[in-house]
Formats: structure tokens, sequence, C-alpha cells
């Protein structure tokens, strides 16, 4: 039986999704040959990568002034990636938690790197308000949704200067005026598909600025050359990308997905604001649409909670390491039914303490 996945990622995909990529790692579009096997320069991946590429710009409403990038490295790679490309004379970040913290850590490597607000001092359970970006830096680097502590930015920062956005564990899953950002960046292990490659979506003009050599493979402008094919592309991820942002369309687009997110927030984000035992992580006007961190407030209790959600088919319901607690991650292919199960439990718990 078919768990219900609450994990941060890899996690849970479209049913559907699924399906299509079994069905395709046996014989590619009637070609007679698997997903896995196709070559990178044959015309049918050709014909993924393009499609991807163009359903992405489409999916986020931005026209061809923007580069989609599927690259290798994880959303990591892109933490040093971003500053190598763009870092000249100073940066600025803003410190919402781990992520964030990696991408600082990164940064500083090739220059001035300006934390201009940070929400360490309350354990990152909020989303910093006041932002006051200065006008000289190349650029600001925000993570719009914090994986971990499960915050997420409601109002994007306005800036003169060009916005970069990790949004490894929310793109997609809500509508937002995407043209306010320079460069978004995104692993695809959780809104997007399969681990392995990562979307970068670039607007060309904040490229070529800087006056340091960029390693061919680092360089966006030789990506976007050679159309993400500078070395063999993840190609059986980039095949799920496609599959999920076509997934997205059949939903009815990114309004009727987030409507679908907000729905599923509520109905968790509501019974642990009244059940007794528990207690949210993030301030509430912060709260992410993707990752529910939560504590039980007597953790003596640990066992018998965690039983109940084991015996209910749940899977990776347990808070990140940096964290401790729970957190359960709803992404888009979340269906509501998964959550109406662990509300369930929650009741459950309380009935039987
Ligand atoms: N940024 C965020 C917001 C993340 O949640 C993660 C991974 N969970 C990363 C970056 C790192 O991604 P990757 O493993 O693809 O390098």
């Amino acid at each position: 039986m078919k768990k219900h996945n609450f994990s941060a990622g890899p996690s849970i995909l479209p049913q559907s999704v699924f399906e299509k990529a079994s069905e395709a790692v046996l014989n590619f579009e009637n070609s007679g040959l698997s997903v896995l096997e196709i070559s990178h320069r044959s015309k049918e991946f050709l014909n993924v990568i393009e499609k991807a590429r163009a359903l992405a710009l489409q999916t986020a409403g931005l026209d061809d002034s923007y580069e989609v990038l599927f690259l290798h490295g994880g959303a990591s790679t892109q933490f040093l990636s971003v500053p190598y490309n763009l870092l000249e004379k100073k940066a600025v970040y803003i410190d919402t938690g781990t992520w964030a913290n990696k991408a600082i850590k990164e940064a500083q490597l090739f220059g001035k790197v300006e934390i201009i607000n940070s929400s360490k001092s309350n354990g990152y359970k909020h989303i910093p308000k006041d932002i006051h970006v200065p006008a000289d830096a190349d650029y600001l680097h925000i993570t719009t949704n914090n994986t971990i502590y499960g915050t997420q930015f409601h109002h994007i920062p306005n800036t003169e200067i060009p916005l970069v956005a990790d949004m490894s564990s929310d793109i997609f899953s809500r509508e937002l005026d995407y043209s306010k950002f320079s460069l978004i960046y995104a692993g695809s292990q959780k809104n997007l598909g399969a681990s392995g490659s990562t979307m970068v979506i670039v607007k060309r003009d904040i490229l070529g600025r800087v006056s340091r050599k960029i390693p061919s493979i680092l360089d966006y402008q030789n990506q976007i050359k050679h159309e993400s094919m500078f070395n063999t592309p993840t190609t059986f991820s980039v095949y799920v990308n496609l599959l999920v942002l076509q997934w997205i369309q059949e939903q009815g687009g990114i309004k009727a997905i987030e409507n679908r997110n907000k729905h599923k927030a509520k109905l968790l984000y509501d019974e642990i604001d009244r059940n007794p035992l528990v207690e949210g992580y993030a301030a509430k006007e912060d709260r992410s649409l993707m990752n529910v961190s939560f504590f039980l407030k007597d953790a003596s209790m640990q066992e018998k909670f965690d039983t109940l959600w084991k015996n209910a088919n749940i899977s990776g319901l347990k808070g990140h390491r940096n964290l401790g607690g729970y957190r359960a991650s709803i992404y888009n292919a979340m269906p509501i039914q998964s959550i109406q199960v662990l509300v369930d439990v929650l009741k459950e718990f309380e009935k039987k303490s």
C-alpha cells in the first residue's frame, strides 16, 4: 500500500508522473528505447528539454528575456554559481535559516557579503519585515521558503538591484510576480521532479558584468550558449521535470495549485492550533504553505505519537536534525486526503492521551 509521504525531499510526486516516468523507462514514447538510454543529442531528448524550458517560462509567466537552464549539482552548487557569475563589489543576503546561511558562506568566498536582515535571534521563526536594500550592491539573495523552520516570504521585497531567489522548496507553488526576480534556482527534488537537475531561470541582462574568469561549467552564459548541454545533462531528471510541468498545467496552472496548497495548509495548521498537545514552530504570519514544522508540548509523549502516525501508514514526518520535532512537507503533489490522515492522527493522539 502506498504511504502518505511527508518527506522534505526527495518527496512525493503526482501518481500520474510516477506512472508516465515508469512507462518511459521501459519504452520512451514508443521509440523502442528507454528514456534512460536515449542520447541527450537525440531529437527525442531535444524535444523534451525544449518543451520543459518553454513550459517553465509559461508557468512563471515570463518572457524570453529569461533563459531556463537545467544544471547539475543541486541548489548547493547554485550557492556558489550565483556569486561566481554576479558578485563584483558586494552582495546582500537575508538570513532566514540553514540554507540561507549555506548560500552566504559560499558567497563570502567571492567578495564582500552583507547580511542586511536576519531572524537568527528568535530561532528563525519569522521572516524579517523591515528590509532596506542598498542600491550599490550587485544583487539581493533571499530564500523564499525555509524548508527546515517552515517559514516563507509572503511578500517579496522590492529592489532596484537584481533579486536572486533560492526557491528550492516552493517553486511553482503559488502565483507570484516572477518578473521581480532576476535569477531563480531550485533543486528538482521537491516541487519539480526527481533529484538530479537544478532549474535556473535567469534574466540574460544581469550576466556578463563581473570581471573574474568563470569555469565553463559554472558560467551561466556558457550554459545558455550550449542550451544546458555543455556536458551530458541529467536526462531522466529533466524528463521528470517536463512531466511535472505538464501536470501543473493539467491542474489548471499555478493559480489552481496555489488555491489547493492554501486549503491543504489551512487544514493542517488549524488542527495544530486547535490541538492542545502540539504547537507550531513558525510565527503565524510567516508560516510556510510547503513545510509545516511542529512540536509536541510534552516531549515524553513522543513514542506514543510516533506509533500512531507510523500505524497510519505515514512516512517522513520527523523534523530536520537542526530543529527536531516534526515536519510535514506538503508540496504541490501532496493530496488533501493524506493531510486528512495526519489531522486524524493528531486528533486520535489527543483522544488517547
Ligand atoms: N535550498 C533549500 C531551500 C533547500 O531546502 C535545500 C535542500 N533541502 C537546498 C537548498 C539544497 O539543495 P540540494 O540538495 O539540491 O543542493
